[in-house]
């Protein structure tokens, strides 16, 4: 049984994580408070103790990873979180870009289309501190119809297009954070339902960013 351990020197380098996105641009304090809060080395296999909390990506299983942190943060301060928003995300992973929207106080829909990742939520370390996060084996593309509309969706892989469907499920005014495709990278976009109900978009797009791919269809 792996021992789950949040020492001063974990707590000491997160605090250092956070200076570092702090001098990379990241404002919100909100997503600061929260990403301090969050023991990312909980989410990764423990080999991976000591380098938690460098501000890299990580291999998790099946060939996925786990956010870069400062990719973390910035997706979260475009999505202008607010305690009680309904949030569908798109990429459940190693569950450590949930946990930190579940911390801030949203109301947290997530889904993978991988089986075996799926299955890892079953054992999430966080279940009780969270109730307000909840899991779904299935294929993003579809989102999740019985539970929208959502005030957000974030997408934590690369889309090859911006999917019809998630854009149906979000509230008018709701906002949808997503990677676009453009050649070997992806824009950082976000995307606004206006609010005249007509189902209309506005867009702003932000930096670039390298994911791995949204694949269609559920695996597993
Ligand atoms: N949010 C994650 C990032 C994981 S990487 C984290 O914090 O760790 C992206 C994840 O998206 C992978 O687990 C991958 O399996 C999943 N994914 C890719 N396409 C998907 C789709 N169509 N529907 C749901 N999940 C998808």
């Amino acid at each position: 049984m792996r021992k789950y351990e949040d020492t001063y020197r974990h707590k000491g380098l997160r605090k250092k994580l956070m200076d570092v996105l702090k001098d990379k641009g990241i404002t919100d304090n909100n997503v600061l408070a929260a990403m301090n809060n969050i023991p990312r080395h909980f989410f990764l296999d423990s080999a991976f103790d000591e380098i938690a909390y460098e501000d890299r990506a990580f291999p998790i299983s099946e060939g996925q990873t786990i956010s870069q942190p400062y990719t973390v943060a910035y997706q979260t301060q475009l999505l202008q979180v607010k305690p009680f928003d309904k949030i569908l995300e798109i990429g459940t992973g190693s569950i450590y870009q949930a946990t930190v929207l579940a911390e801030m106080g949203a109301k947290v829909f997530t889904i993978e289309r991988q089986k075996v990742l799926f299955e890892k939520t079953k054992n999430y370390i966080f279940k009780t501190t969270y109730p307000n996060l909840k899991f779904f084996f299935g294929d993003g593309y579809e989102g999740l119809p019985t539970f929208a509309p959502f005030d957000k969706v974030i997408i934590t892989a690369a889309a090859p297009f911006i999917p019809p469907k998630l854009i149906e499920q979000l509230k008018a005014g709701g906002k949808m954070v997503v990677p676009l495709n453009e050649g070997e990278h992806q824009r950082m976009l976000r995307i606004t339902k206006n609010v005249d109900g007509g189902g209309g978009t506005t867009e702003e797009a932000f930096q670039n960013f390298s994911f791995v791919p949204m694949l269609t269809g559920k695996q597993g």
